[in-house]
């Protein structure tokens, strides 16, 4: 399978072709279900990917100081054993809390390697295991989700049987899970824009809901295209509503039969009408009531909403998605958002038994609704941002060590600078990745890390069809498989018995197991990968009573009672973002663009790849996209360097002239540091003033009840210089 997207979990099939040792080409694997043949750029790339000169290759100790980049080579019993005696010592001396496990998107979503992570931090007693996905990513939606219509996971998009497709704030595929906020076993890059390109052949009609045209609408494809004010999106879900209500256009057998708390929604919509949203979105209102009839009255209607557009205020988006999509019946039936469900629950056990309730109650952040809401902190972790708080702070304690896995959020969190004075003020920390990124210069100890080329046994499921890696070259320099490592750690800590006692095939059999199936078995015939009987749970549609067993009354929460007894609004109420033209109309003047951005493209995925010399060739500069309007008002051009600053702080891009976003927004792109040594292109600095996005934001512009981070603020920019260059990290010998 690929590695482009992530790993650890399903991702495209890929036929690989070795000659002498060396990676030299791939293709798109026909066999495989998901992708049929077909390979997206980054996937394409692999063979530059995995030979490419910026790879970490050996276990590195650093030498200079925090932040320099000097670090010296050693072997890997020496940064293992290291790392086993600062652990032990920092928990004998203070306690198993004060040792945090931060873990990346890269590793993907509670598949083996995220179970991996969390049962090693129980095992060790702590429970702050913290990533920073639940802060800004799909996580903070699915709650609000799921406490207004049930179900365990997102209710996606079923392109393959809908007539009416909205793609809302979505990259349309562009970006592969980074953009699939909704992913479930059904969506990728590759199929969201094959199944969506296959149903409009046969009449479907497309709507985006986005400021800017993403590719998959261009080309006269969408039917229609709302560029809606960046941030506002809430406030357009709900007049949908309004109309829907009041033009008795809702489903009114779910709604009865169903549904709870109707007249109190229908009262309480009231002030959100079309008229109203048009001032707030600047869409207008005959063409809001086109797409509330439109969607409520075509029978097969499906929304997808991936990374939520609103933060700060993610709580009214996201009720009003879910609430839109019950009252008009297009809820689990087919055409509609629909619960896709894997025929088995691989897993291993993750140590939740290991945690006492009094060290629950430790883990940082572990107050917050949302945590206890969700499950105590196993399930969401500690509060990244309350961990870099506590770093820097010391409130309510100061955590000493940090194991980092393939997670770089100095470029793709917020509050960069923050993040690296947290990581200078840990005594000691451990950074396994594939390339140094900015996070690994303020590491202890560097450890390089195996792509999936290089070590066999990455297993995952989609629906009914396992599929896993085999191994075709041997690793780059001495770069080892992170599941490998944590168990070569594991047994140093003398957590052995926990372990599998560091034998890799035995932990991949038990995670296998609820499939009946052992690693061996599915080797058999890796090319096809193995398929399980399919089951009625996979495909029946309609389980309400089962989807809904855990809301009160087992209704869908129109009137949010889970919410009200938290002390949460039951409704959803349009508040908007704080840095928006109309809730900071003072700093209009001073600052009269606004800025977003994304976080993935098609030969980039959050902070990945940049080295890689066919996609650099893509995307050669960090950039802004700018409608060519604005650009000519501020004597700027097609590839002139930009300053844009916030009220929060200032970063430098190219700007790229594109006619397909609103003229009064700059939409951004995150994860830009990485320099390219092949085409002769300088690291840039990720901190304030450099190329990161994520220093424009206010960070504790936060969702009070999740703590979801705003991706809207307010900029002003001018022609400028290129930034600082950042130089490499040096390996000193
Ligand atoms: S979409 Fe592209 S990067 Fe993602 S798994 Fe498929 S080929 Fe790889």
């Amino acid at each position: 399978m690929c590695h482009g997207c992530f790993y650890g979990g399903y991702s495209c099939g890929i036929l690989a072709h070795v000659k002498d040792g060396r990676l030299v080409r791939v293709e798109g694997n026909p066999d495989h279900p998901l992708n049929r043949g077909r390979l997206c750029a980054k996937g394409l790339a692999a063979v530059k990917w995995v030979h490419n000169p910026h790879r970490l290759k050996y276990p590195l100790v650093r030498v200079g100081e925090k932040g320099e980049g000097k670090f010296r080579r050693v072997n890997w019993d020496v940064a293992l054993d290291t790392i086993a005696e600062r652990l032990s010592g920092i928990k004998n001396e203070l306690g198993p809390e004060y040792i945090l496990f931060i873990k990346g998107q890269a590793s993907g979503w509670f598949n083996l390697y995220h179970q991996l992570f969390v049962r090693f931090i129980h095992a060790l007693g702590s429970p702050n295991f913290s990533w920073w996905g639940p802060s800004v990513c799909f996580i903070p939606q699915l709650f609000y989700q799921a406490c207004t219509i049930g179900g365990d996971r997102y209710a996606t998009a079923d392109y393959e049987n809908a007539d009416f497709i909205i793609e809302w704030f979505t990259g349309g595929g562009t970006g592969g899970p980074a953009r699939g906020g909704a992913e479930s076993a059904n969506v990728n890059l590759r199929t969201v824009p094959i199944q969506i390109l296959d149903r409009l052949e046969q009449g479907a009609k497309l709507v985006l809901i986005n400021p800017q045209l993403i590719p998959l609408g261009a080309n006269g494809r969408a039917h229609r295209w709302l560029p809606v004010r960046p941030g506002t999106d809430a406030a357009l879900a709900l007049s949908m509503i309004n109309v829907i209500i009041n033009e008795d256009l809702y489903d009114t057998g779910f709604v009865s039969e169903w549904c709870f708390g109707f007249d109190q929604l229908k009262g309480h919509v009231q002030q959100y009408t079309p008229e109203w949203a048009e001032r707030i979105t600047d869409i207008p209102r005959q063409e809001i009531k086109w797409l509330a009839r439109k969607y409520a009255t075509t029978k097969r209607a499906c929304i997808r909403f991936t990374e939520a557009p609103q933060k700060k205020d993610l709580g009214s988006f996201a009720k009003a998605i879910a609430i839109l999509i019950a009252i008009t019946g297009h809820l689990d039936r087919p055409g509609g958002n629909v619960f896709f469900h894997q025929t088995a629950d691989l897993h291993i056990d993750t140590f939740e038994n290991k945690i006492s309730e009094e060290m629950a109650n430790r883990a940082i952040g572990a107050e917050r609704v949302f945590s206890r809401m969700m499950g105590g902190p196993a399930m969401v972790g500690a509060d990244f941002f309350s961990v870099i708080n506590a770093l820097n702070t010391g409130r309510p304690y100061k955590p000493r060590a940090a194991l980092i896995f393939c997670s770089n959020p100095i470029s793709t969190a917020r509050n960069p600078a923050g993040i690296a004075q947290a990581l200078k003020n840990l005594e000691f920390s451990v950074v396994v990745d594939v390339v140094p990124t900015p996070t690994s210069r303020y590491a202890d100890i560097i450890l390089p890390a195996a792509t999936k080329y290089e070590h066999e046994g990455d297993v995952a499921l989609r629906l009914n069809h396992l599929a896993t890696c085999n191994k075709v070259i041997e690793p780059v320099g001495e770069a080892r498989s992170e599941l490998q490592v944590l168990l070569d750690l594991a047994v140093r800590l003398g957590m052995g018995e926990d372990f599998w006692q560091g034998d890799y095939h035995a932990m991949l059999n038990e995670y296998l197991a609820p499939a009946g199936v052992s690693i061996e078995e599915i080797k058999k015939d890796s090319l096809k990968g193995k398929y399980l009987a399919e089951t009625e749970f996979m495909t029946r549609r309609e389980r309400y009573s089962d989807l809904f067993a855990n809301l009160p009354d087992k209704k869908v929460q129109l009137y949010n009672l889970i919410f009200e007894q938290n002390g949460i609004d039951p409704l959803p109420t349009y508040v908007g973002e704080p840095d928006d033209p109309i809730n900071a109309a003072d700093l209009n003047g001073k600052y009269p663009l606004i800025f977003t951005d994304e976080h993935s493209d098609y030969p980039n995925h959050h902070s990945w790849m940049r080295s890689v010399t066919w996609l650099r060739e893509i995307r050669k500069d960090p950039y802004v996209k700018i409608n060519p309007i604005t650009a000519e008002k501020y004597g700027v051009s097609h590839g002139d360097w930009i300053e844009l600053e916030s009220p929060h702080g200032r970063m430098k891009a190219v700007a790229w002239l594109f006619e397909g976003l609103r003229p009064d927004t700059i939409m951004g792109h995150h994860g830009w540091w990485e320099g390219c040594n092949e085409l002769d292109l300088p690291e840039y600095p990720a901190l304030d003033g450099g190329v990161n996005p994520n220093t424009l934001y206010h960070w504790e512009q936060r969702d009070p009840i999740t703590g979801d981070i705003t991706k809207n603020t307010l900029v002003r920019i001018r022609k400028s210089a290129p930034p600082e260059t950042a130089g490499p990290i040096q390996e000193v010998i």
